[in-house]
């Protein structure tokens, strides 16, 4: 007979480590975690490769930024973060241009040195076709905020790329948070705090558990009833537990399938110091058939000096829908996906010793910093209660 800890939390993602390391420090309860993974971190893992010295953001490039002071304060507590600023590239047309677009890009495209003003009325009257519209698709959208010419450059390929769906059928959301600037700012996040991990993810993540009293077990699926910490399992013993698996798998796909999309890697090494010359390059062209670039090293250039001398690695993205068994990645939320979830959600509410949290188990476009504030609202609200 297993003797169950007081809680048990499935995903070692910083939603699982931010209310394991909450229960042991508020309640000194002990808290067993477990992973299917062969590592803790979850999406935002890393490991330094062996070769070059660049630390490897396994699963995609991973920036970490804030504007959440409470997150802030958290984070800090268990790793220091550098001064990195991110900034991405474009390549389209055989022609490098800065993002997001900004009088930089306006005024590489057009080759002219307009004024913040004059390239405002430019971009006026090139998305006067659709003026005074609503567009409710991505296509529409695009043109009305950049202009046709802008947005067949830098938008319209490399979404289509992105999605695997015409552009016209895409909601137009998706670009919302996709600004123009008038001016050459080109800091990709608008956020207060911005950085990385100074000794990189692992080691943050680490230390957030270094604790006796929690216990980590990977290579273990909550799914596997030959284990002792699966689902049935833990159900008939009473514990409680923090879930930050797929909702969907949690209730066996009973109401179908939610949607998401993954993303493919290509590892790429060069004889070079030096590929890019920056960390992200997108690819703007259908003729790539890669969306973007990560040319890890550039991340952090404070570790020059650890890096060896002439080599470098690339991991190009491809993008697709993922089909059960893939990494679920970025949730589609379609008004469909979007129905769906809430279905599954009533479910959730009804189960009244389990918590669902995290990217998969509220199937949310979170970032990391999203991730730990709903993590220490759902400490405080839902976990601390069940832990008496
Ligand atoms: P996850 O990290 O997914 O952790 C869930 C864990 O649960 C996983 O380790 C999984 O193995 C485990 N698990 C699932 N099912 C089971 C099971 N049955 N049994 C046992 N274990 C199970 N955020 C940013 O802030 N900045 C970025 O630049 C950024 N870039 C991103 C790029 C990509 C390509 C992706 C995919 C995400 C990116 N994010 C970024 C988002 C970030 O990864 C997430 O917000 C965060 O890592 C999610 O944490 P989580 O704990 O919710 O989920
Ligand atoms: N996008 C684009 N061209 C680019 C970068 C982004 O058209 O060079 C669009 C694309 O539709 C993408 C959206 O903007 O889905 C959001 O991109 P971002 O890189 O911010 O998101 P991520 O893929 O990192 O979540």
């Amino acid at each position: 007979n297993t003797q169950y800890p007081d809680l048990v939390i499935v995903g070692a993602g910083l939603f699982g480590l931010t209310v394991a390391q909450q229960a042991v420090e508020h309640a000194g309860a002990r808290v067993h975690i477990i992973d299917v993974r062969d590592h803790i971190g979850g999406n935002a893992y890393s490991y330094f490769d062996k070769e070059t010295g660049a630390e490897i953001h396994k699963y995609g490039a991973h920036l970490f930024h804030t504007s959440n002071e409470r997150v802030w304060k958290y984070v800090n507590r268990f790793t220091e973060f550098t001064n990195y600023v991110h900034r991405v590239y474009a390549t389209h047309d055989g022609v490098v241009y800065p993002l997001p677009i900004n009088l930089g890009t306006i005024n590489q495209f057009f080759g002219k040195a307009y004024t913040p003003a004059e390239a405002k009325a430019l971009i006026e009257e090139q998305a006067g076709e659709l003026a005074g519209t609503d567009p409710q698709n991505l296509n529409d959208k695009g043109i009305q905020l950049i202009g046709r010419p802008l947005y067949e450059a830098f938008i319209k390929n490399y979404t289509a790329k992105q999605w695997q769906t015409d552009p016209a059928e895409l909601p137009a959301s998706i670009i919302k948070r996709l600004p123009v600037r008038f001016n050459y700012d080109n800091r990709y996040f608008k956020d207060t705090w911005e950085g990385l991990p100074k000794d990189g993810y692992t080691a943050w993540f680490e230390r957030m558990i270094d604790d006796p009293r929690i216990t980590v077990e990977l290579g273990v699926d909550f799914f596997d009833e030959t284990q002792p910490y699966n689902r049935k399992a833990l159900q008939a013993a009473g514990v409680p537990v923090v879930y930050t698996g797929p909702i969907d798998r949690y209730f066996d796909y009973e109401l179908g399938d939610l949607k998401w999309r993954t993303v493919d890697f290509k590892e790429v090494r060069y004889a070079e110091d030096d590929h890019f010359g920056c960390p992200v390059m997108n690819f703007s062209d259908s003729d790539v058939p890669y969306t973007r670039a990560i040319e890890f090293r550039n991340f952090n250039p404070e570790r020059a000096d650890s890096y060896t001398p002439g080599r470098t690695v690339v991991w190009e993205e491809y993008s697709r829908f993922a089909e059960r068994g893939d990494e679920p990645y970025y949730p589609i939320n379609t008004d469909e996906d979007k129905a769906l979830y809430a279905r599954y959600a009533e479910k959730a509410a009804a189960e009244p010793r389990t918590v669902f949290g995290g990217r998969l188990g509220t199937y949310k476009y979170y970032d990391m910093h999203n991730v730990i504030d709903t993590a220490l609202t759902a400490y405080e609200e839902q976990v601390a209660p069940l832990l008496g």
